[in-house]
């Protein structure tokens, strides 16, 4: 309560205060204090578009400098009150045209762009005075003073503030947000996003060139590289990042310790000034990434009591539930039904290939996994089965090295491979496909599988990686397609393209997240025969699958998952019969 109370009142009382600083009668705190408002306002301008979307526009120094001459251009013919609205019409215009016909382009090109946009307004800018006017730049004679552009800026600043906390609260801002996160979801969600964004774009345009338009009497001498310097784009930059981009305080936080230190750089190393901006710049994207603001959150765990441990004794077996005691060894024959008649099996050698122990992880407040163990041994398939959310897809992820589980080891050929990240895991020997078909739509089939041969460390030449390549597509069938684009291939086809890429690693172990799922009965059959025969060679596999029928042929043993716990383990016809797992999840299975 206290404490909210006192974040609503920090910002109306810090700008009472810096309202106070002009009387203080001293020019420097005034001339620090219009840099420091000029940054704070373009900086938090420039957030309330570039934190949530993301598009990170370089053409501050364009609007600010069309503001600039609005006023060096217009001040004698019109007052100055008219001018601060004329100059943000100017900037708001400029920017919707610019956002309708690049906001289009998405990511690194619209940065490119704004950049390009503010050389071209500065270059035309030159052109026009030398050629047009006859003079390089304007004079600016007027009898406005450093503490009214102080004041001036003050009062942008506060509004600007405020309508970036009012926006932050709205629908409009949650519009900005989820075009940063997806914009074709935003889309598909009803969100006009063109118009959002070519109107938020327009609006801090807007707020830019009034900065530019209050701050020009400063100068009194107005040229083109004054007005669109392009350092000013980049200031701008290093101070959302150094503040925060995506939080209310971060501009202010970001600005007051730049603008100073700048100050001081300017005065004494003048010449060097840009080459340590530069370094500044790098400095803090290496360290800080998420600014200074976003420390806080850290600096907070920190200071937070440890977690309580939960269950602590790990060791293999400590669940009490398992119904079904996990089978001692290697089952000779897997379970044949009536369908496949199969019983190819890889020799049954009993080495642990992987062992998980104790795994645990969790997402916010969901226990995905749960003190999970088992182990895997060489050459047979395993099969994980639960419910949908039961965490098995999370499993995958711990063990590929997608994410680092909370608690417990993975041990992969006697080693820990425990938060490794995932190109090492890969390296190691473990392939993965995706539940979700990853493909890359424009490469061709070969281009897909051709990288993992060579970075997974076997083919030690392009040529070796292609023609490892073209053998595993020609033997997963798909030799007609080496040279066609992903994205023409149908969904089988696709996920036959997926395992081609994984098994292009030589992988020890091959993890296949629902691989058979979606296809249809035909293609189920293919599918089915195509696991069987890495089988027959050999190959351990973990399966998670829904489709029961595949379960009994294919797995030699398999675990069940409830609520990210194992719930029974052992050969699939004693397992799937087990009265728990029917309750929990045949009851709900596909074709039990
Ligand atoms: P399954 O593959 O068995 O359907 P998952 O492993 O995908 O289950 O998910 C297990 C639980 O963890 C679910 O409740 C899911 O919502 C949650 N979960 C999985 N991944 C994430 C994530 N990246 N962030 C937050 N929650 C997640
Ligand atoms: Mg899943």
């Amino acid at each position: 309560m206290m404490a909210s109370i006192a974040r609503t009142a920090a910002l109306p009382l810090l700008l009472l205060l810096a309202a106070l600083v002009p009387f203080s009668n001293n020019d420097f705190y005034v001339a620090l204090g219009v840099s420091l408002l000029m940054y704070a306002t373009l900086a938090t301008a420039w957030g309330v578009f570039a934190g949530p979307t993301k598009y990170i526009s370089l053409a501050t120094a364009a609007f600010f400098g069309v503001g600039a001459y609005t006023v060096g251009l217009f001040y004698e013919k019109i007052p100055m009150l008219l001018l601060y609205p004329l100059a943000a019409i100017i900037g708001a215009v400029l920017a919707a045209f610019v956002g309708l016909t690049t906001l289009r382009i998405q990511g690194m090109y619209f940065t490119i762009f704004t950049f390009g946009l503010a050389e071209l307004i500065r270059q035309f800018m030159t052109w026009y005075q030398r050629n047009v006017s006859g003079s390089v730049g304007v004079y600016i004679l007027t009898d406005i003073s450093a503490r009214q552009i102080y004041w001036s800026l003050l009062v942008l600043l506060a509004l600007t503030l405020l309508g970036s906390w009012l926006l932050s609260r709205s629908r409009w801002g949650l519009a900005l947000l989820m075009i940063g996160e997806d914009e074709l979801a935003a889309r598909h969600s009803g969100v006009r996003t063109t118009a959002v964004k070519v109107i938020a774009l327009a609006v801090t345009s807007a707020v830019i060139a009034v900065v530019g338009a209050i701050v020009a009497p400063r100068w009194t001498y107005l040229d083109p590289n004054i007005a669109f310097n392009p350092t000013l784009s980049f200031m701008r930059a290093v101070i959302a990042l150094l503040g925060g981009m995506q939080r209310f305080w971060g501009p202010l936080a970001g600005a007051i310790p730049l603008v100073i230190l700048f100050d001081q750089l300017n005065a004494r190393y003048p010449t060097s000034y840009t080459l340590i901006l530069g370094l500044l710049f790098m400095v803090i994207v290496f360290v800080l990434p998420d600014g200074i603001l976003g420390l806080l959150p850290k600096l907070q765990r920190l200071r937070a009591p440890a977690a309580p441990a939960v269950t602590p004794a790990p060791g293999a077996g400590t669940l009490s539930e398992p119904v079904t005691p996990a089978a001692p060894a290697r089952q000779a024959s897997p379970g044949v039904d009536g369908t496949s008649g199969v019983v190819t099996t890889a020799p049954a050698t009993g080495t642990t290939l992987l062992a998980v122990r104790d795994l645990r992880k969790t997402f916010g407040g969901i226990v995905a996994v749960d003190g999970l163990s088992f182990e895997i041994r060489e050459g047979e398939v395993f099969g994980i089965i639960g419910p949908n959310g039961s965490g098995k897809t999370t499993v995958l992820n711990l063990i590929s090295g997608v994410y680092e589980p909370d608690r417990g080891e993975i041990v992969f050929l006697g080693r820990p491979i425990t938060g490794k990240p995932p190109e090492e895991i890969a390296r190691l020997g473990i392939a993965r496909t995706f539940q979700l078909v990853r493909i890359y739509p424009a490469l061709t089939c070969l281009d897909h599988v051709i990288p993992a041969a060579l970075f997974g460390g076997h083919a030690r030449t392009l040529m070796e990686a292609r023609d490892h390549a073209v053998h595993i597509l020609e033997e997963l069938g798909m030799g007609a397609f080496l040279h066609v684009p992903a994205g023409q291939l149908n969904f089988i086809d696709q996920k036959r393209l997926e395992l081609a890429r994984a098994l292009a690693l030589r992988p020890k172990l091959l993890l296949l997240d629902e691989w058979l799922a979606g296809l249809n009965p035909s293609e189920m059959v293919i599918g089915m025969e195509l696991i069987e025969s890495l089988r027959g060679r050999g190959m351990t596999i973990v399966l998670i699958e829904h489709l029961m029928q595949a379960v009994r042929r294919l797995c030699d043993r398999c675990i069940v998952m409830s609520f990210g716990q194992k719930i029974a383990e052992g050969v699939p016809e004693d397992v799937l019969r087990d009265p728990e797992v029917v309750r929990v999840y045949l009851g709900e299975a596909d074709d039990a």
